[in-house]
């Protein structure tokens, strides 16, 4: 059962003031997550023989696409590039290398934001088997 309200205590909430966007951290992010996965699908060409180096590279793949997520996540909150139009602009890349499309990822996950913890937020399936956290619920409710 998920509460229905921010049960983080006041003072251990994060307030999204304190994180304005940095145009050389996102970049170095950005910059360090394409260029893992770009590595690892370059790697396909020229992967040893057999199924477990397969196996391996498909996982490396997929959690070089996780870690592209942040970059999408930080985008569609605006907050990863100072600049709006940088932000959407690197949105649809990333969105387009997860197989999805920015504004489609933006609505879905902005509604998360506005229902979570209830029982039709779209993003219920990746925590409603985890206990809310204080921490989790109160991130994500004070960058919505
Ligand atoms: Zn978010």
């Amino acid at each position: 059962m998920l509460p229905s309200h921010d049960v983080t205590p006041p003072d251990e909430r994060l307030d999204p003031a304190d994180f304005p966007p940095r145009f050389g951290y996102a970049l170095f992010h950005t910059a360090a997550a394409l260029g893992q996965l770009a590595a690892l699908v370059l790697l396909v060409r020229w992967r040893p023989p057999g199924v477990g180096w397969a196996a391996l590279l498909f996982v490396a793949v997929g959690l070089g696409q996780y870690r592209l997520y942040f970059p999408l996540h930080d985008a569609s909150h605006g907050k990863l590039f100072p600049r709006r139009i940088t932000n959407r602009r690197l949105g649809r890349v990333v969105a387009a290398l997860l197989f999805t499309t920015y504004p489609s990822f933006v609505a879905i996950h902005l509604e998360h934001h506005r229902r979570w913890g209830e029982r039709d937020d779209p993003g219920a399936v990746d925590y409603s088997g985890i206990a809310a956290s204080s921490s989790a619920s109160s991130c994500g409710r004070s960058l919505a």
